[in-house]
């Protein structure tokens, strides 16, 4: 039986980030992803001018995205609702919501990953698709049959910004301050139920992320903390409820019913 991971973000590039080195470890397996962006991210910036124009990048993103998920090698569906970027926020969650439960209804995904109320960086876009595929997965699962399992969060552990701006002091540089937008802000430790060590995969992951060429590199944290960032993939269990001390789970699949 296929297992199935249903990622749903706001822009290509966030699923790369949040699940790729996650679903990479699963490469070989009868493991499939279905990706589903709420935005094809046009409005994002063209870190080299022959890449794309600001007329079609929309489309080269979404490429990049296809190409991405080939580097990572694990099958993946892929539903563009090309909502504009910048605007998801403006979408009544209702309206969003039915159309990721449409992308997801038929493939009945096992687990949902998506963003939580913090959206990692605090943006907009990112804070209503996690709010619209919350509300999917509670339609979906509402309707009785296979799937909807699980739903994650995917989010930074305080522990590991703490960590990271250490680094940074240590380096007389200024760690990211999570009270500015678009920058990453943690959430507590106690709140995550699944932590999922990538290292074993990491080169994969950050080819995949390279394959999104229009958004250049991460130029905000120095090239030997990336592995420290992008190495591990942490979730909170959003459902279903978790127990007080409950076990770490390492694998998003971990302990699902078969
Ligand atoms: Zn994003």
């Amino acid at each position: 039986m296929t297992r199935r991971l249903a990622a749903v973000f706001a822009h290509p590039d966030d699923d790369t980030y949040a699940v790729a080195g996650t679903m990479a470890l699963h490469v070989g397996e009868d493991v499939g992803v279905i990706v589903v962006l709420a935005t094809s991210g046009e409005a994002g910036q063209i870190a080299d001018p022959s890449l794309a124009t600001p007329e079609n990048l929309g489309r080269v993103r979404e490429r990049e995205d296809v190409s991405s998920w080939r580097e990572v090698g694990v099958p993946v569906e892929h539903h563009f609702l090309r909502l504009p970027d910048g605007g998801v926020a403006d979408v009544p969650t209702d309206e969003l919501a039915g159309r990721i439960a449409e992308a997801l209804r038929e493939a009945r995904p096992d687990v949902v990953a998506t963003f939580g109320p913090e959206g990692v960086t605090g943006h907009e876009d990112h804070i209503a698709a996690g709010k619209a595929a919350t509300e999917a997965f509670h339609r979906l699962r509402a309707e009785g049959g296979a799937g909807f399992r699980r739903l994650l969060y995917g989010a930074i552990p305080q522990g590991t910004m703490d960590r990271l701006a250490a680094e940074f002091r240590e380096r007389g540089l200024e760690p990211p301050d999570p009270t500015e937008p678009f920058q990453p802000r943690g959430v507590p430790d106690e709140r995550f139920g699944v932590s999922v060590d990538c290292s074993s995969v990491y080169e994969r992951k950050l080819e995949a992320l390279r394959r999104h060429r229009t958004q250049g590199e991460m130029q905000d944290i120095p090239f030997d903390l990336w592995e420290d960032v992008l190495g591990r993939e942490d979730f909170v269990v959003a459902w279903p409820e978790r127990e007080t001390g409950a076990p770490i789970l390492r694998d998003v699949l971990e302990g699902l019913p078969s």
